[in-house]
């Protein structure tokens, strides 16, 4: 069934991906969304906002509990916008995990964001959803469905083949 995240398993599955506010002030937008823009990897949503405490609580509440809570929350809100987007491709949501590398960058692959700019946890520089389930919670949280495109890429057929 057609999600907000599209199809979980096929070219359609989407994953929300954020880079944080030092990753803003750090200047390497350019870098992450190349990342995945080269991988073919379709950008479907992407936007610059400083997301309001209410919004970066909701997108934690998994976390609530944890001693950094409010830490990650002023990190998020810090007034450095963030840059939210959508990422849209087979095997999106896995793959965007690897691509952003371990939650600790000291535990991060060499090759990853995390591994190649980062070195504190709690200045890890990018999100992404860890599941379909979440996937689906946050583009839902962090975007409207108009804000949502659908086009195909020139190379999709040959960077999304399945034969
Ligand atoms: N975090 C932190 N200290 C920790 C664990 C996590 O500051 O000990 C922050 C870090 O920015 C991380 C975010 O909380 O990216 C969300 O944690 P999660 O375990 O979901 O990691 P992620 O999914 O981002 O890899
Ligand atoms: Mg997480």
């Amino acid at each position: 069934a057609k999600t907000i995240a599209g199809e979980k398993g096929t070219v359609s599955e989407r994953s929300f991906v954020m880079i944080k506010p030092d990753g803003v002030s750090r200047q390497l937008v350019g870098k992450i969304v190349s990342r995945f823009e080269e991988r073919g990897y379709k950008l479907v949503a992407i936007k610059s906002l400083t997301p309001s405490p209410a919004l970066a609580k909701e997108h934690y509440i998994d976390l609530a509990s944890r001693p950094f809570y409010g830490g990650l929350v002023k990190y998020i809100t810090s007034g450095t916008p963030v840059v939210a987007m959508v990422w849209e491709g087979k095997d999106i949501i896995r793959q965007g995990r690897r691509i952003v590398g371990a939650t600790n960058p000291l535990e991060s692959d060499p090759g990853s964001v995390r591994g190649q700019y980062a070195v504190s946890v709690g200045r890890n520089l990018i999100h992404a959803s860890d599941s379909f389930e979440s996937a689906t919670k946050e583009i839902d949280l962090w975007f409207s469905e108009a804000e949502l495109s659908s086009y195909e890429p020139t190379a999709w057929g040959w960077v999304m083949a399945d034969n």
